[in-house]
């Protein structure tokens, strides 16, 4: 394959510049497609700037991509050329062990592939996610996109969808249940809109006055704003089920304590830190903490299906390649509204 233009960090301390990689030439059970929006995950941005200590540089950035396929392998049966296609975390996994039997290949253990940042299972390098042109990935991890929604609202679902449909679905959410959605960024939008869709009363637990009239736009029955201590302590042991989305340091006794008897709350932010937990904000109420990384490949296809059927897209600002630095100091502000995506356009 030529050459493929991409946007890449060099070092955790230098914004995101131009650069050219290569990509593979299809194997016969690869689909190459021609990137034509990306989403701006946070997770990105603790990559770029190795918050999590594990960036291996030159890192593209990228793992909520939707474009077109522009050339299948010999052998690939799920695409034709000309057909909408999206690749979210996952580009490879062993297939053969029980998590992957189960469809759940992000905790493959042998080692899932994720789309940047990842070691080709065959050896042959690193991954580049989708702030570039073009990728190229086996047709088992590569996702079938309607064209009945907005192309390039869909592309959060991806990782933003699947990451909050997950957990929602794997904790049985639905009618008669008090959900509270922590942090209203990328995640958060899309947690209240599957919570609202699947019958939940739905709370935005934020601390962002400015999002009151947003949260309850995106679906959201309550807003609590969770700096003001009246408004806070009003929902002290109300919720059977809080998803934790937020990207910063925070407390997470003081959130656990807004659970109920038998209450759990799932983390799928990941700040850079760790945590203090104290055991009792577990013990009395007999509540659970738990945690969920975004989904496995059949899960994901049912997300993006749901979508279709529920009409569901992310709330959208769409950006240039070359704005990306600016986007990533506005994540850093909760100033997203509420997924930023990458016009491919413009590279
Ligand atoms: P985002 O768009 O930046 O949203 C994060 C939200 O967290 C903000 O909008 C803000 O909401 C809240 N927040 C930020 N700083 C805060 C602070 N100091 N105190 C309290 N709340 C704060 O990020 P995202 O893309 O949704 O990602 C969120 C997190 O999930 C990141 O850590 C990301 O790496 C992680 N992630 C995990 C998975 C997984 O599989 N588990 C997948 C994708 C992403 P308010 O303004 O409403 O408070
Ligand atoms: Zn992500
Ligand atoms: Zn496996």
């Amino acid at each position: 394959m030529p050459a493929t233009k991409a946007y890449a960090a060099h070092t955790a301390t230098t914004p995101l510049e131009p650069w050219t990689l290569d990509r593979r030439t299809p194997k016969p059970h690869d689909v190459a497609i021609e990137i034509l929006y990306c989403g701006v995950c946070h997770s990105d941005l603790h990559f770029a700037r190795n918050e999590w200590g594990m960036t291996v540089f030159p890192v593209v950035p990228g793992h909520e991509i939707v474009g077109r396929v522009t050339a299948v392998g010999d052998h690939v049966k799920k695409f034709k050329v000309g057909d909408l296609a999206g690749i979210g975390c996952l580009v490879d996994s062993c297939r053969e062990c029980d998590n992957c039997k189960e469809g759940l290949e992000q905790y493959c253990s042998g080692g899932a592939v994720f789309s940047y940042n990842g070691y080709e299972r065959d050896g042959s390098g690193i991954t580049y996610g989708g702030y570039s042109k073009a990728i190229v990935a086996n047709e088992d991890f590569v996702l079938h996109i309607s064209d009945k929604l907005d192309l390039a609202a869909t592309a959060p679902l991806l990782c933003a969808g699947i990451t909050t449909y997950s957990p929602l679905r794997h904790w049985k959410v639905g009618k008669g249940m008090k959900v509270g959605i922590l942090g209203l960024g990328g995640l958060g939008h899309m947690g209240v809109k599957f919570a609202v869709s699947m019958g939940a009363e739905v709370t935005m637990l934020s601390h962002s006055p400015s999002k009151e009239a947003d949260a309850k736009r995106l679906g959201a029955h309550k807003f609590i704003l969770t700096s003001n201590e009246e408004q806070a302590k009003s929902v002290t042991g109300y919720f059977d089920f809080i998803l934790d989305t937020v990207s910063a340091p925070h407390d997470y006794n003081f959130y656990l304590g807004m659970l109920r008897t038998n209450g759990v709350m799932v983390c799928v932010g990941v700040p850079p830190e760790p945590a203090a937990l104290h055991p009792i904000s577990l013990i009395f109420g007999r509540k659970s903490l738990g945690g969920s990384l975004i989904g496995g490949i059949p899960e994901t296809q049912e997300m993006l299906d749901y979508c279709a059927e529920h009409n569901i897209v992310s709330d959208i600002e769409m950006i240039r390649m070359d704005q990306i630095n600016e986007a990533y100091e506005r994540l850093l502000k909760s100033d997203v509204k509420y997924r930023f995506v990458i016009d491919m356009a413009s590279l």
